[in-house]
């Protein structure tokens, strides 16, 4: 019976076959150890060369690391390790013989591996973070239903910038002249809400940026949110709701991927259990300046003072309320301060950095449309955004989730390049 790995608990005592790849083999005498990869996991076959043909034995022998193969054989419980399993190898049959494979098992530097990133995937340490990426991207889509928003898919050639356009990627667009990649999704789901209530994109976007960080990409998948009726406070409770349910999935299905990645998962408990922090900007600027930063009033957080700021936290900290001059021009101003803006940024635990940022959006058409002036934003561009404020106008709000910095958080690994299959940076193109 054709099987996977992961199925095998159910499977002891049956004879199975399954097809994968060979990830190290050792021997010793009479015995060949082949760890075997199917995708679903790994597991440890034996060929015995007592209990095997002379030619299943010689294929056994022949095998190099990365051989393609399909094993058949008794699936049996692992001597010395509960819920793990083995297979007693009757058959094998080689599919491609692997040629002198690359990657050794002697540590390589980050850029050899990233030039063999096709092939570095392969290891166990990238099927753990390509399996977690996976959970994260499914508790996204499960969460956001569950709070009854619709995936309501953004486009990528966009002919205008949201923000201006220092960090955008410009392309040639037929007849129209220069389009530019999307950097968020943001503003075409705003449009999407009066029709759908709640609505969120999920896709790649991109910053041209020339930040080389260990949480900066060129391209990365971001999931906007836009909720008709949702103010400030009830925003945060959304964002805090989807982190949470994030945490609590990967702590429930990835036990093993965290094990392989040597991530404690023990400092996310108190993710799940416990209620963020949520300091007002001034709050948090004078907080920095007792732990040692020299942040001005009115600047923005770096890297050092987010770290600063979570170091004795055990959960994440939304910062809100910024001032209105270093934010975006669709950020709804305070009622209580005019200076500052109905936002927070949320400020990961362990050193992970900003993971959200999110705002309530003015809904006021003449607010907007003077702070378009104000910003010297192409007012021409806006006229479509605009009359969603023109027909029917409702209060509402936003975020967007960057999903590689949840899968590094989560991961807890250090560089952003790893969180994504073929990453996209200042310096990387290739694979
Ligand atoms: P930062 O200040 O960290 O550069 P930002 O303020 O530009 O981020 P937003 O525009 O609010 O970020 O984007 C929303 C989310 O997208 C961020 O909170 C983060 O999770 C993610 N994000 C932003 N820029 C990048 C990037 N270059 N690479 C990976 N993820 C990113």
């Amino acid at each position: 019976m054709d099987t996977f790995i992961k199925n095998f608990a159910s499977s002891v005592g049956n004879v199975v076959t399954v097809r994968g790849w060979l990830h190290n083999k050792r021997s010793s005498g009479a015995i060949i150890f082949l760890e075997i990869r199917d995708g679903s996991g790994f597991v440890q076959a034996i060929v015995a060369k007592q209990h095997v043909a002379p030619l299943v034995w010689e294929a056994a022998e022949q095998l190099t690391q990365e051989s393609s193969l399909e094993l058949t054989g008794t699936v049996s419980p692992h001597p010395k390790h509960a819920q793990l399993y083995e297979l007693q190898v009757s058959s094998l049959i080689p599919i491609q013989i692997a040629e002198e494979y690359p990657i050794a098992k002697k540590e390589h530097g980050p850029d050899f591996l990233m030039d063999y990133r096709h092939l570095w995937l392969r290891s166990k340490r990238q099927w753990a973070i390509l399996r977690l990426r996976d959970v994260i991207e499914t508790a996204m889509h499960d969460y956001m239903h569950r709070e009854l928003f619709i995936r309501t898919d953004s486009p990528i050639f966009t002919p205008n910038a949201c923000e201006g356009t220092t960090t955008l990627f410009p392309v040639e667009y037929f007849d129209e002249g220069t389009a530019y990649l999307a950097q968020t999704g943001q503003l075409y789901i705003e449009a999407a809400i009066a029709s759908v209530g709640r609505c969120y994109d999920f896709g790649p976007v991109f910053r041209n940026e020339k930040s080389k960080t260990k949480r900066h990409l060129a391209e990365f998948w971001m999931m906007d949110a836009e909720a008709a009726f949702v103010e400030h406070d009830e925003n945060l409770r959304l964002q805090e709701g989807l982190v949470k349910f994030i945490v609590s999935s990967c702590m429930e299905r990835c036990q093993e991927e965290f094990k392989l990645l040597e991530r404690n998962p023990e400092p996310l408990r108190a993710i799940v259990e416990k209620p963020f922090t949520r300091l007002s900007y001034d709050e948090t600027i004078l907080r920095l300046r007792e732990l040692g930063s020299d942040i001005k009033d009115g600047e923005d957080l770096g890297n050092d003072d987010e770290a600063r700021l979570t170091k004795e936290s055990d959960v994440p900290i939304f910062v809100e309320k910024w001032p209105k001059a270093i934010k975006s021009f669709y950020m709804k101003v305070d009622g209580i301060r005019p200076d500052r803006v109905l936002n927070a940024d949320l400020i990961a635990t362990e050193g992970a950095g900003e993971i959200i940022g999110g705002s309530q959006r003015e809904e006021n058409i003449d607010i907007l449309l003077e702070r378009i002036r104000h910003e010297g934003l192409p007012e021409k561009e806006y006229a479509w955004y605009l009359d969603t404020r023109r027909f029917g106008a409702v209060p509402h709000s936003g975020f967007g989730i960057g999903l590689e910095r949840m899968v590094r958080w989560m991961a807890g690994v250090e560089h952003i390049r790893e969180c994504i299959p073929f990453p996209r940076t200042i310096t990387r193109l290739r694979p």
